[in-house]
């Protein structure tokens, strides 16, 4: 039956993976991987993450079963952690999922229940899994303009003239915060704009939230979301506790939909019939760990804590990154990798250059010029930053 199957392509990210782990240079800085790393390198359980675990361990007495959205503290916790009481809960119904990747999913699926092949704009520059995600449920995605490369800022006039072309019945994919790949984020002025395009048009918002309290803080990251919450009839999300409680490999994830009290109950069924069709019941540890560190406040304290920490060290790696490639530039070309949010920037680098830095020093980040911020040790700035202008010097 499968003599046909063809091999699929290598996902270009794991490539790059295995490339970085086969490469013996003692010297070599890893920019491509796309998780968070300490100054050692490593990404660590979070210390609220291990002590709610023990506590799991030592008080669950049932791996039953539980409903179809899963476990009713979690999706309460998430609710107000991402909504912060923008609006009632009586407007919000939400399931678990493996991870922010499936809630995407989910939420396409649900947006192909009632528009079979609706259109879905997405940002020009966007994470690489959005537009498989979005064809994998029958929709189409449709670009519209995002990043000034040359500016390393938002390209606003693009962008709202592009969005000013969505319609009622279609879809607008926005990141919550911290850009992936670009780090460019939407200001709150950006955020009221793009919210009243859609008031005007009746174009549906849905927003990937996988990285809050990595730009500006747990509140702050979610400013734009709040907005378009309290304001428009509909807002799609899908959120990811990978980043922000390290539960990578335990998929962490939740699908939400805000409507009017009249339709919360039916898109509440609708969203744990889309779970029952592809997973039944979502993972239950990650999220048990997630409602029990939000849940309690001295967990909640060392949560905070150690994630203010994360995100102060991306923050310092993005100013000395661009100190670093002033000087060794003699430009600020590049300047702007201080004022993006997150983990990820873009550098303005062909494929060839960012290939010579692989090949010639070691440095390794994707094809497009994305780096991670969290790859680097601060004290490796200067020698990224002279490889890169060596690079752009030819
Ligand atoms: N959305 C975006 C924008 C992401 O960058 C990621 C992770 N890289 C995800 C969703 C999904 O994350 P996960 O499935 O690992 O929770």
């Amino acid at each position: 039956m499968f003599e046909t199957l063809p091999t699929p392509k290598l996902d270009g990210i794991i490539g790059l993976m295995q490339a970085f782990a086969a490469d013996t240079r003692t010297d070599k800085i890893d920019l491509g991987v796309g998780v968070y790393r300490d100054a050692e390198g490593r990404t660590p359980v979070m210390r609220a993450v291990k002590q709610a675990e023990a506590r799991i361990l030592d008080t669950q007495d049932s791996k039953s079963y539980l409903s179809l959205a899963g476990d009713a503290a979690f999706l309460t916790e998430m609710e107000t952690l991402l909504l912060g009481g923008a609006v009632p809960s009586a407007r919000v119904a939400a399931v678990g999922t493996p991870g922010g990747t499936s809630a995407v999913r989910q939420i396409c699926e649900l947006i192909a229940k009632v528009r079979p092949g609706a259109t879905v704009w997405v940002s020009a520059q966007t994470w690489p899994n959005h537009g498989p995600l979005i064809a994998a449920a029958g929709l189409t995605a449709r670009p519209y303009r995002y990043l000034d490369a040359e500016a390393g800022a938002l390209d606003r006039a693009g962008m709202m003239t592009d969005l000013a072309q969505a319609q009622a019945g279609e879809v607008v994919l926005l990141h919550g915060c911290c850009h992936n790949p670009t780090g460019v984020d939407l200001s709150a002025q950006d955020w009221a704009e793009v919210a009243a395009l859609l008031e005007r048009s009746g174009a549906t918002p849905f927003v990937d939230m996988a990285y809050q309290g990595f730009g500006e803080g747990l509140d702050a990251d979610a400013g734009g979301l709040r907005h378009l919450a309290a304001r428009l009839p509909e807002v799609l999300i899908a959120a990811s506790c990978s980043k922000n409680f390290g539960l990578y490999r335990d998929r962490v994830g939740i699908a939400m939909a805000v409507v009017p009290d009249a339709q919360r109950d039916a898109m509440a069924a609708t969203l744990a019939g889309l779970n029952r069709q592809s997973f039944a019941f979502p993972p239950d540890h990650g999220g048990r760990v997630v409602s029990t560190i939000l849940g309690d406040p001295m967990l909640r304290a060392v949560w905070l804590e150690e994630l203010d920490g994360m995100r102060a060290r991306v923050q310092e790696n993005r100013r000395a990154l661009a100190n670093a490639l002033r000087e060794a530039t003699g430009s600020d070309r590049m300047g702007a990798v201080a004022a993006q949010q997150g983990m990820f920037s873009i550098l303005p680098l062909t494929e060839a250059q960012v290939t010579k830095l692989r090949e010639d020093h070691g440095i390794y980040m994707l094809w497009d010029g994305r780096v991670n911020m969290a790859g680097m040790d601060p004290s490796r700035a200067g020698d990224v930053a002279r490889a890169v202008a060596g690079v752009l010097r030819g």
